[in-house]
């Protein structure tokens, strides 16, 4: 089951809960670039100061700084075999990259998880996940509205990107239900 995968869908849908099986079940590092943008922020790196005021208003860290964190972070020896991808890409543009990334390795994505989950129950989750987990940017209604924003006009592009492209198969998942449901629908999907 080993490979490049990506985790893919809006802010709360459960990307980042469904990883932590999800990476076990494919035997792959989980890579969250949200993660290593927020590890950035706490250890105040050059990184960190550079994304700070970008990740507090819910925009997309530029493409270049992005890439790059991701292309180091691949580049490391644990992923030879694969690694499960969350939060990246964002755009068509960290799309096209990531496949010529992954082709100059002699590889390509092995599959793509979408989780869909209604825009209501994703601003009634990211609500209580500000107040679980102290993010500053689930707190703010209108930072909330503009992630869910840039999700529907950068980032969903990336789905049909896969499917015109027909080179990976794209598994949509319902996001709604239990942690095991949610987790169980995946796994049948990707068998
Ligand atoms: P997440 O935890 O995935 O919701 O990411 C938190 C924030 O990090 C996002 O709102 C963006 O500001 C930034 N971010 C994470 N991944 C990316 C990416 N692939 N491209 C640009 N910005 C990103």
């Amino acid at each position: 089951m080993t490979g490049h995968y990506l985790i893919f869908g809006p802010p709360a849908a459960g990307k980042g809960t469904q990883a932590a099986s999800f990476k076990e079940h494919l035997g792959v590092p989980h890579i969250s670039t949200g993660d290593m943008f927020r590890a950035h922020l706490k250890g105040d790196t050059a990184i960190g100061l550079q994304v700070k005021d970008i990740l507090a208003a819910g925009k997309l860290v530029p493409d270049t700084v992005t890439n790059a964190m991701v292309a180091e972070r691949l580049a490391e020896a644990d992923t030879a075999q694969g690694a499960l991808l969350d939060g990246f890409p964002r755009n068509v543009l960290q799309a096209s990259w990531l496949d010529g990334y992954l082709a100059g390795r002699g590889t390509k994505l092995a599959g793509v998880v979408v989780l869909r989950v209604p825009e209501d129950e994703l601003k009634e989750r990211l609500i209580s996940r500000a107040e679980k987990e102290n993010r500053s940017d689930d707190a703010d209604p209108e930072v909330v509205q503009r992630r869910l924003d840039t999700y529907r006009e950068q980032s969903e592009p990336c789905i049909a990107y896969y499917l015109d492209q027909a080179i990976v198969p794209v598994h949509e998942v319902d996001g709604v239900g239990s942690i095991d449901e949610v987790r169980q629908r995946i796994q049948g999907a990707v068998r």
